[in-house]
Formats: C-alpha cells, structure tokens, sequence
C-alpha cells in the first residue's frame, strides 16, 4: 500500500523566530542537535486511503469537561486543558493566508482544529472558512476584529474589538463563538470582562506553537495530554500542520476538538 505520509526532515537547531499572533512569552526552539520533524514529503494521492489513525480512539462531539467558572464577571483563562487522555488541541489562527490544500489535509488528518479567526481576515472569504467548517467540523471562535494588541486599552475599546468580531462570525459561519484568542496571547482584566460581556466562556492560551514547519514547546521536548498547540493560515499551512500532524503521532497523542472539552 502507498504511504500517505512520509516522515521527513531534521531539523535540528533551526531557531525559528517566533511570529505573527505568537506570543512574546518565550518559546523553546529544540535543542541543538535534537531531531524534529519539520517538513514532510510528497502528498497524498486524491483516492489514497486516510493517513493512520491516532492512537487514541475519540468519539466526537462527547462533552468531556467545562470551563471553569468565571468569576466576578471575568472570563477565566485557559492555558492547557485539564486530561489524564492522551489528547491534545489543534488552534488555527489570524486566517490570513487561503491555501487551498488545507480543506482537505484537515478533512484527512481527521482532526478537529479551533479556528481563531480575525473578520478583516475572513471577511470577503466566507466561503474558504465556511467549506472547512462544514467540511471539515471546525469550530470557529473569536479572535478580535483587526488583531490588536488589548492590554492596556480601555474596556470600550476591547468590547468592540472582540464582540465585533463574535458579530460577524455569528452572521458569517451561523454560530456564536464560545470561546476567545487574544492577539500575541495578551489581555488584561478589561479583555476578561469584555469577553464576558461579548457572550463568550473563556480565553485560550497554548502551550505548544508550529512555526516554519517546527514543533516549539513551552516546556519539555514533546507534546503532552492537554497541550494545546497554536499554528496560523500562513504560507506555510501544509509544512505546520503537517509537523503538527507527524509530532503527535511520534509523541502517541490525539488531536481532538477544543470544544468538547470546554463545554
Ligand atoms: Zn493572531
């Protein structure tokens, strides 16, 4: 039988800069030296059979857990998902760059990614976002409408920002986002409350980030139950998913959705 998906490429002390929506808090580059898939080669075949499965069996849209209670009006944050499973989550954000291959590398991985999307980047592009949403079973939550840095701007200014944004999902994609990214991972009380007042349950942070076709980790060298992994519509979208894709299954972890675990 054809392999779908070949392994790849070392990469090895490629410190890759941490970019876009990333946050500033530091993210580990592997050690030198130490073997990382990056980059995979070759594409599968149209008819070619779906890749592996993951370790993990997982039936989806099974709550698995809530968020936690948000507390004198303020959205918790959530840094990492509380499992003793072997599972892990798979975030897209910004929405900038439209590669046409990622309907159906999301479809075949069998994943179910949380998009984080930004209206100046969705808006014009419906369809794009909405194919991956019905295609594919993503969830679509709010990301601010123009990506701005919110801490230290005031309480008015974030509302509009991020229930604007939950707006126009609302109206593009038919369902209300539950949960928020803030851009760079930054946010202050006033982004708690607005997110609150927006609607939503809850901030998603990550621990784990795809830059270049490189698995970074807040800590450790692997991914680890409950890791939640933040990777962008880039023009690299094949060479991070992909990477994403390879490491959890080196690492014997399941993408599955956000949502059922943040209910
Ligand atoms: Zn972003």
């Amino acid at each position: 039988m054809r392999k779908a998906v070949g392994l790849a490429v070392a990469v090895g002390a490629a410190a890759a800069m941490v970019a876009g929506c990333s946050s500033p808090q530091a993210v580990q580059t592997p050690p030198a030296g130490q073997s990382t898939v990056g980059s995979v080669q070759g594409r599968p075949e149209p008819d070619a059979p779906p890749p592996p499965q993951f370790a993990q069996p997982y039936q989806f849209g099974t709550p698995q857990g809530h968020v936690p209670p948000t507390v004198d009006g303020k959205a918790p944050v959530v840094r990492k998902i509380q499992t003793d499973k072997p599972y892990v989550f798979i975030t897209m954000d910004d929405g900038a760059i439209k590669d046409p291959s990622a309907l159906q590398l999301i479809k075949d991985s069998g994943a179910k990614p949380t998009l984080f999307l930004n209206e100046k980047y969705f808006k014009g592009h419906e369809a794009y976002f909405k194919a991956i949403q019905d295609q594919a079973g993503v969830e679509i939550d709010d990301h601010t409408m123009t990506h701005p840095n919110l801490r230290g701007k005031p309480y008015e200014a974030q509302k509009k920002e991020i229930c604007g944004d939950a707006d126009a999902i609302a109206a593009a994609f038919g369902k209300r986002p539950l949960l928020f990214r803030p851009p760079f991972g930054n946010y202050d009380a006033n982004t708690q409350k607005a997110v609150t007042d927006c609607g939503m349950k809850a901030i998603v942070l990550w621990t784990a980030a795809v830059n270049d076709g490189v698995v970074q980790f807040q800590s450790g060298d692997k991914l680890k139950p409950g890791d939640i992994v933040l990777m962008h519509f880039r023009t690299t979208f094949v060479e991070d998913f992909r990477a994403f894709l390879a490491r959890a299954k080196q690492d014997g972890v399941t993408p599955v959705p956000l949502s059922d675990f943040l209910q």
